[in-house]
């Protein structure tokens, strides 16, 4: 690590990424590899308001699905190896529409594959990513925050609250929803709000979970649950899994100051007795779900990642890794760059380049688009008890249990694969 010192002079490097979360931290980590095989190497910084302590807001007590596709593709960046000791395998996907008829499955062992995704815990990973960035060539500089951006013509003057400023020829915006470069760049983000908040803790139940993890849609929001890693002096039959609760902003204020038996009992009636008894509850953290979306992800030599682009609702468990999408599509678009000038014998590539911020809009838009699409039409179509949508979602679900090659295409895109 090189960790900066405040600098009155412009410090240059090639690229400044804002934001060291999981698309920050991701992106890095995966410009230090691609970087350490050229002639000449990046040079990258990296900014985070935060460090990965308990009060991260990137890093806090959530616990998110990897897709198989996203650990393929980590894999391949050589940070899941780093990881793998705090995934717990989500084998089977169990979707159904409480107090209906529908309902199916997706099977990792049908694919050919050992799991459908991983769930880890995001302060567990913070640390791990972090303690990676420190070893490697990336100037961190943490705690630090983005207060001023000037654009030029060849860059960005950034300035930070320490008094630093980084002059960069790319600026890469993955600072999340309320994203600062946005505000300073004046760039405008498309909001739709589902008037719903998500209730987030830990739950345990009586029974093992075996690897599924459960998508319920009931008539006020969906209710998720992913298998997590056993408590050690848990007996073996108990199971920790980690709850997204999706109701209306007003019940989820009642949810979350609920004594612990009535909160367990709500999270029984709604939920049904598939993974058995709820017994315990951790702590409960509440967020509000809207889907926000930039249009055009790019800025004169600036791209925008992760959440900065896009925030999802986290109905189906997708912002990571379509974030990481975001990452690996500029990680490739920047690649392609340095192996023409290799073949072209050119020392130096300007990665800030018009071509290059456009040949990253132009990578990711079908992408974002799609996801962006599904996602709105899950949660308004599985939201509502208009009796048309009722009966079409479920037949819907009961066509994947009763045709299995259907369900290949869906398993695809739950699983990220690009
Ligand atoms: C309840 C819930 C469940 C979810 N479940 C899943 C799931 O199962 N699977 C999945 O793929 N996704 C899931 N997600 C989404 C996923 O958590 C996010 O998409 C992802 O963590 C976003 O990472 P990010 O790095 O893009 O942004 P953030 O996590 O928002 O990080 C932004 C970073 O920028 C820093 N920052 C901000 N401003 C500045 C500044 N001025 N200067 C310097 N630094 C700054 C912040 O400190 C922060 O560290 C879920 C989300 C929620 C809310």
């Amino acid at each position: 690590m090189t960790t900066a010192q405040t600098n009155t002079t412009p410090l240059t490097v090639d690229i400044a990424i804002v934001g060291g979360a999981m698309a920050g931290a991701t992106l890095a980590l995966g410009l230090a590899k691609l970087s350490a095989s050229q002639s000449r190497p990046l040079r990258i910084a990296l900014i985070e308001a935060h460090v990965a302590n308990n009060n991260h807001p990137g890093f806090d007590a959530r616990s998110i699905a990897i897709a198989q596709g996203s650990i393929f593709e980590l894999t391949r960046l050589g940070i899941w190896p780093k990881l793998q000791h705090l995934g717990t395998a989500i084998e089977n996907i169990h979707v159904s529409d409480r107090g209906h008829f529908g309902m199916t499955e997706l099977n990792a062992k049908p694919l050919g594959l050992d799991a459908l995704g991983q769930v880890v815990e995001l302060a567990q990973v913070g640390k791990v990513l972090f303690d990676e960035l420190t070893k490697s060539p990336v100037s961190l500089f943490c705690p630090a925050k983005v207060t001023d951006i000037q654009a030029q013509q060849d860059g960005h003057l950034v300035s930070l609250d320490d008094g630093t400023q980084l002059h960069c020829q790319l600026l890469v915006a993955a600072d999340g929803a309320h994203s600062v470069v946005r505000q300073q760049l004046q760039q405008t983000t498309e909001i739709i709000d589902f008037d719903q908040t998500a209730i987030v803790a830990n739950v345990i139940t009586n029974q093992a979970h075996q690897h599924w993890a459960y998508e319920r849609f009931t008539q006020t929001g969906p209710i998720a649950l992913l298998p997590m890693t056993s408590v050690p002096s848990a007996p073996s039959a108990q199971s920790r899994f980690s709850l997204v609760w999706a109701v209306p902003p007003a019940k989820a204020d009642e949810l979350k100051h609920a004594d612990k038996t009535e909160f367990l009992a709500a999270l029984q009636q709604a939920f049904g007795h598939r993974v058995g008894r709820f017994i315990d509850v951790g702590q409960r953290a509440s967020y509000p779900l809207t889907l926000s979306y930039m249009p055009r992800p790019i800025f004169h030599r600036c791209v925008f990642v992760g959440n900065a682009a896009q925030t999802l609702h986290p109905i189906a468990g997708q912002g990571f890794n379509l974030g990481l999408r975001d990452v690996i599509g500029l990680l490739d678009v920047i690649e392609n760059a340095l192996t023409q000038a290799n073949v072209n014998a050119k020392t130096e590539v300007d990665v800030g380049s018009s071509a290059i911020v456009h040949q990253y809009l132009a990578a990711r838009q079908g992408d974002r688009d799609t996801t962006l699409r599904n996602i709105e039409f899950l949660v308004r179509g599985f939201s509502n008890q208009y009796w048309p949508l009722v009966a079409g979602r479920n037949i819907g679900l009961r066509l994947l249990s009763w045709f299995p090659p259907l369900k290949r295409p869906v398993a695809h895109t739950a699983m990220g694969w690009r």
